[in-house]
């Protein structure tokens, strides 16, 4: 049984930036000290998402202070998965980031049937650039988990469970599913998970009292999941980029 307050991180949220959220990264992180995380993860909309920013913003990130109210701070960006498994943000934006998570987004992908979706899901995994997949549910798509877990453990890309999904008015209970089928596949396989709070305002971050309730219930394996200890966080991530000649 894991509790809240063992919790250390929450790597999806968002700022002023994305043009819909409404918070500053200082917020967040005076946010997420107050909740005690010791990392926090900004993740601001990649273009594509109506008003969010332009790649000037990513490509600046580097005059940001890494702590901030005793919090590490890790600024990355929220990527959309496109038709045919591409990525909305080119390589050279890429490299700018601390970490980089991807998700489907209606609003830049035409929803296809199961196997197209999961097809273009299999590659943005397989891509070295992506550290997690956010949202892989039905709030955003729906997907074949038979295959996506495997994917995940074979590239060491993270699956998300998006605290925000189990709340949206229509689509909740089914996301809930999802990740009830999602986690036993991730069991079986040996897969971790990250839970993230997809904040839209400060006061959403590390919100992840829904998706903890979710492992708790499944009595989902403590070892695999990502939140509870910053320092295997960072070293999973050290791990990945160390593919991608980054550090
Ligand atoms: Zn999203
Ligand atoms: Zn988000």
């Amino acid at each position: 049984m894991i509790e809240e307050k063992q919790l250390q991180l929450d790597i999806h949220t968002h700022t002023l930036a994305s043009g819909h959220a409404y918070g500053t990264i200082r917020e967040n992180a005076q946010a997420a000290a107050e909740r005690g995380l010791r990392l926090l993860g900004i993740s601001d909309h990649a273009p594509g998402i109506p008003g969010t920013c332009d790649p000037i913003y990513f490509r600046n990130l580097e005059v940001v202070p890494r702590n901030l109210f005793g919090v590490r701070l890790l600024l990355g960006s929220e990527i959309n998965i496109l038709n045919g498994g591409g990525l909305s943000l080119e390589e050279r934006v890429l490299s700018c980031l601390d970490y980089r998570i991807a998700g489907v987004h209606s609003l830049c992908y035409d929803l296809g049937t199961v196997g197209r979706n999961t097809e273009d899901m299999l590659a943005v995994i397989q891509n070295p650039w992506v550290d997690a997949i956010v949202h892989p549910d039905a709030r955003a798509v729906d997907l074949d988990y038979r295959e996506i877990v495997p994917a995940a453990g074979e590239h060491h890309t993270l699956l998300e469970l998006n605290n925000s999904s189990l709340t949206h008015p229509t689509k909740g209970e089914r996301c809930r599913d999802n990740y009830r089928e999602m986690l036993s596949l991730c069991r079986q396989y040996q897969v971790p998970v990250i839970l993230g709070s997809d904040a839209h305002d400060p006061s959403a971050v590390g919100a992840l009292g829904g998706v903890l309730e979710l492992v708790n219930e499944m009595d989902f394996p403590e070892a695999l999941v990502m939140n509870l200890d910053h320092e295997t966080f960072l070293a999973f991530l050290a791990q990945k980029h160390e593919k991608l000649g980054l550090e």
